[in-house]
């Protein structure tokens, strides 16, 4: 690894580093260059299999100790996390490719699900309900659900791991991890922090592959796994809810966005342009919550976009290590050809481009931060995930307009809106079909609230009170004989 940056390259099985049962190896890319970085161990359905052993194996003494105990393993491990923070972000910079500062912010994010999780341990409060017979009890209690799976995307390496390995360890469960192939350096060094932070062998095994279809076919089929937490794409998605049928397993999904922003005449201008800096660039416009549909009031339409085309002209692109740049590389060629390919149909389709526009030259997968106007709803940049720096504006008339439009889709993560009409701000929240609404704010996502979609974008919410309740069983027992008082 280079600079001195420190990750482990062999798969986390049962406490220990070893290398994959096939000695197979998948290499690690740099965005930003095309070049490899490292190669890392490409696990196996062997190796799949062996994770869920020594998850399974851990499980009983887990699940035992006490709440306070898995708090301490957590507080650790968060802990180490803050220390490692220049480490860990330069790591993600490398393989995932975004700019250092939004890499550090990442390292924060992540670690601040590890603790908000490790105090919810102790919070995990069953109930004792009134019965109808003076001598019977009914108690409700609260019992992790055992062996949890989970599927994490690249885009935010560290924080899309530790939101559900956290709170998965907090209730008493335990993990096998399979993190994306692009960012698996990030996952192993997580693991390997976990491990430096006392937790017991085996509670948390990180297994990356190339073979991501097979892993879940090994998991999904095996009855131990009792639990499948999920990060990516919405066919994916579909895909594992079919498989969860053969043993009923539970499932939250997280998946994908079409993430509407609304700028009512009677917004804050310069707030909403500003606030689309964070809200569209981020990750360089790969994220679930991206606002990827602007639509913006007629009457201040031209003004809201000679401020949003201002601040793009001044933005910096480049590799992520290098100062003051604010947008990174595409994930890949894939990823990069498709954000091209929804600029090219808009255009096709009568948009025009105020700035940016194409793929920019030289190594890495780089593409211009762009703003179209005349934007339509049939353009696939207003019906599908652009996942790149597209800024795409179109117009509506009235308020009644602008929720159609947000709600005309499949999808339901996330929805921004700015007014500063205070009625408005309520009637909008309410009629929004969202998950997450981001009233006159561009960056919602934190540990203590929860997160995730209505409609095809989920299932399950992560972060917050909700995030540790997806990895629970509820028990009733209901206590007979019992006596009638003294
Ligand atoms: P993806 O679905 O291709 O990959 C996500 C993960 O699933 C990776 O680990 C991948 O290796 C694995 N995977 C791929 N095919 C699989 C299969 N057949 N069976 C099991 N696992 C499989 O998604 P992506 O394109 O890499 O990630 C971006 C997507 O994730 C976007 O749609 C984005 O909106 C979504 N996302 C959602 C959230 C959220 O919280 N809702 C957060 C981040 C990303």
């Amino acid at each position: 690894m280079q600079d001195g940056i420190k990750a482990p390259t062999d798969l986390l099985i049962g406490g220990a580093f070893r290398p994959a049962e096939s000695g197979r190896m998948l290499a690690v890319e740099d965005p930003a260059t095309g070049e490899t970085l490292a190669e890392v161990a490409n696990g196996s359905v062997a190796d799949a299999q062996a994770a869920v052993d020594a998850a399974h194996a851990a499980l009983r003494g887990w699940r035992a100790a006490s709440a306070y105990q898995r708090s301490a393993i957590l507080r650790r491990w968060y802990e180490l996390q803050i220390a490692d923070r220049d480490n860990l972000a330069r790591l993600m910079t490398l393989e995932n490719g975004k700019p250092l500062p939004e890499s550090q912010t990442e390292v924060d994010y992540a670690s601040s699900f590890v603790e908000w999780f490790a105090e919810e341990a102790k919070r995990v409060y069953g109930r004792i309900i009134p019965a109808t017979r003076a001598d019977k009890r009914l108690l409700v209690l609260r019992q992790p659900v055992g062996v949890v799976a989970a599927i994490t995307p690249w885009n935010f390496p560290a924080a899309m791991i530790t939101r559900k390995v956290a709170p998965a360890l907090a209730a008493g469960c335990t993990v096998v991890l399979k993190p994306a192939p692009e960012t698996p350096l990030t996952a192993l060094r997580l693991g390997q922090l976990l491990v430096e932070a006392g937790a017991p062998v085996g509670i948390l095994n990180v297994v990356p592959t190339t073979d991501a279809a097979m892993f879940a076919d090994a998991w999904l089929g095996d009855e131990r796994v009792r639990k499948i937490t999920f990060t990516g794409s919405t066919a994916v998605g579909k895909e594992l809810m079919r498989k969860a049928s053969t043993h009923v397993q539970k499932i939250s999904l997280e998946l994908g966005g079409q993430a509407p922003y609304i700028v009512f005449d009677d917004a804050d201008l310069d707030l909403a342009a500003t606030a689309i800096t964070t809200a569209k660039f981020r990750n360089a416009g790969q994220t679930c919550v991206a606002a990827n549909r602007i639509l913006v009031q007629e009457g201040i339409a031209d003004a809201f976009t000679e401020r949003v085309v201002d601040l793009v002209e001044r933005m910096r692109v480049g590799k992520g290590s290098d100062e003051g740049v604010q947008i990174g590389p595409m994930i890949n060629e894939r990823g990069r050809q498709k954000v091209l390919s929804h600029v090219r149909d808009a255009v096709a389709q009568g948009a025009g481009i105020r700035i940016g526009g194409g793929e920019l030259t030289g190594p890495g997968y780089f593409v211009a931060p762009t703003v179209l106007t005349n934007v339509s709803p049939k353009m696939l940049v207003m019906r599908e995930e652009t996942f790149g720096p597209v800024i795409a504006i179109a117009r509506f008339r009235d308020e009644q307009e602008a929720v159609d439009l947000a709600n005309d889709t499949e999808f339901g993560l996330a929805a921004y809106f700015f007014t500063k009409d205070a009625t408005r701000a309520w009637r909008v929240s309410e009629a929004l079909e969202y998950g997450i609404v981001g009233l006159n704010d561009g960056a919602f996502s934190t540990a203590q609230a929860p997160f995730g979609g209505y409609k095809e974008s989920g299932l399950g919410r992560e972060g917050g009170h909700e995030g540790i309740d997806e990895f629970l069983e509820t028990k009733f027992v209901s206590w007979g004989a019992v006596g009638t008082g003294i």
